[in-house]
């Protein structure tokens, strides 16, 4: 076994744990999403071995290749890479979650393309918080008619949000802008949609968001060492 995964495991899951205790969550209700890109299948092995069955991939060909060389892993596949149109076939056959949805012509074509016989596709939409680096992810304002058209594709499963802040050293800052997105989720929780899914939160801001209501942390480096 590769002691040098097993052990950040633990200490990613005892930080999890921790930020759990200390900021009132319900104890496990914060998961953990090793995020493998550009990481050997080797390593998602090791981390596998250890007990870690959630991985993240950005790149579909990359996330494909992975799960078949993994097939004889019990890998949920989540896919947090940009997502374009000519991937959404393979990432709706591979991923049990997409967490990069910031259109309806991208989340039609994962619906038209996930395969029958899997079950529903979880979606959390991509959202532009304020300070936001990248140009992904779409703004607050259109959130309520993209999420409602959403929930109603058929093969999907709309379970809610998803965010990468800018880097921010302050945990009062980084708090704010999760606190905007667990705002966000809440206003469209009160208007009906039945969402339970916060993916917030790497390895500098994991506390913050865990503070503010994060279900799902996605964290690589801190785990599987820097990429090539
Ligand atoms: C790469 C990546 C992560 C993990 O980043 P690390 O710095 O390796 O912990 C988390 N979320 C997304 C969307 C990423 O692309």
């Amino acid at each position: 076994m590769n002691m040098f995964i097993h052990d950040n495991l633990q200490t990613i899951g005892a930080r999890i744990r921790t930020a759990e205790r200390h900021y009132g969550r319900v104890p496990g209700s914060v998961q953990l999403v090793a995020v493998s890109k550009r990481h050997s299948a080797a390593a998602i092995r090791a981390a596998y071995a250890a007990g870690q069955r959630a991985f993240g991939e950005n790149y579909a060909q990359e996330m494909l290749a992975k799960a078949m060389e993994l097939n004889d892993c019990a890998i949920e596949w989540h896919f947090i890479g940009p997502l374009q149109s000519n991937k959404a076939k393979v990432v709706a056959q591979t991923a049990r979650w997409v967490h990069t949805v910031a259109s309806l012509k991208v989340a039609e074509l994962l619906s038209r393309h996930k395969p029958p016989a899997s079950p529903e596709l979880n979606i959390c939409l991509q959202v532009n918080i304020s300070g936001e680096a990248s140009k992904s992810g779409l703004a607050l304002a259109e959130l309520p008619d993209l999420a409602s058209q959403v929930a109603q594709l058929p093969g999907l499963r709309l379970r809610g949000l998803m965010a990468i802040p800018a880097p921010e050293p302050d945990f009062n800052k980084q708090r704010a802008v999760f606190a905007e997105l667990r705002q966000a989720l809440e206003a469209l929780q009160a208007w009906g949609l039945a969402l339970d899914t916060l993916s917030m939160g790497m390895s500098d801001d994991m506390e913050a968001a865990i503070a503010e209501g994060a279900t799902l942390v996605r964290i690589g480096t801190a785990i599987f060492g820097t990429r090539k």
